[in-house]
Order: structure tokens, then C-alpha cells, then sequence
């Protein structure tokens, strides 16, 4: 096999590979989670001195512009981290299959020139 031809074949099976790993699409968020504690400022209150009451879990997500915070239970917590951790890796997916598919344009573009440079002999 030509090089181009092996090189060519060696990116297709990359870029397959990497995209049978994209996560469900219905299972994105892109935004950050976190969690905090607040105080209530009720006087005589515990949280006056401490840490304050919580943890509160929090969804915090930037969309049109504006951001919006959502408060979590400790559950959906859970799958709000799973879903910001998909969409952290569909974006790694989208840099791989990028970089790949360059290299596969201009693979194909030497193999064509190699082709059309033969065929003028
Ligand atoms: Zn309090």
C-alpha cells in the first residue's frame, strides 16, 4: 500500500474511533456545578459563626448571554456533574476531530496531486 494511502486509512480509523465516543447528545450541559453554604441571617442563628447551612448544589449555566443558576438536590446533583463531564468531553471529541480531519484533507489532497501527476506522464 502507498504511504498516503496507509496514512489516509490510519486517520479514517482514528476519526471513527473517535467518534463512536461522543456522548449522548440529550445528555449535555455546558455550564459548571458546584456547591456552597449560606447564611440565612437570621440573628442567633448557628451560621452566624460557622460554615453556614448547606451544602446547597447548584447548576450554573450561561445561555444567550445570561446566566442562570438552578439549585440541585444532592441526586440530580449527581447527573448535572455527568452531563457538564459529557459535554467536557464532546468538546475534546470536536479538538481531536478536528485536528484529524485537517491531516485527512490534506492527506487526500497529496494523494490526489500524486494521482494527477502520474496520470500526465
Ligand atoms: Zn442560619
Amino acid at each position: 500500500m502507498d504511504d498516503v494511502d496507509q496514512r489516509i486509512a490510519e486517520l479514517e480509523k482514528r476519526l471513527s474511533e473517535a467518534a463512536s465516543e461522543v456522548p449522548d447528545i440529550a445528555e449535555m450541559l455546558r455550564g459548571t456545578v458546584g456547591e456552597r453554604y449560606v447564611r440565612c441571617g437570621k440573628p442567633g442563628c448557628h451560621c452566624e459563626e460557622g460554615a453556614g447551612h448547606g451544602p446547597v448544589f447548584f447548576v450554573s449555566s450561561s445561555v444567550g448571554g445570561r446566566t442562570k443558576q438552578v439549585a440541585l438536590t444532592p441526586e440530580t446533583y449527581e447527573v448535572a456533574k455527568r452531563y457538564v463531564g459529557n459535554y467536557a468531553r464532546l468538546r475534546e471529541i470536536v479538538d481531536e476531530v478536528s485536528m484529524i480531519n485537517q491531516e485527512l484533507l490534506q492527506a487526500r489532497r497529496a494523494k490526489q496531486r500524486a494521482e494527477q501527476s502520474a496520470g500526465g506522464e
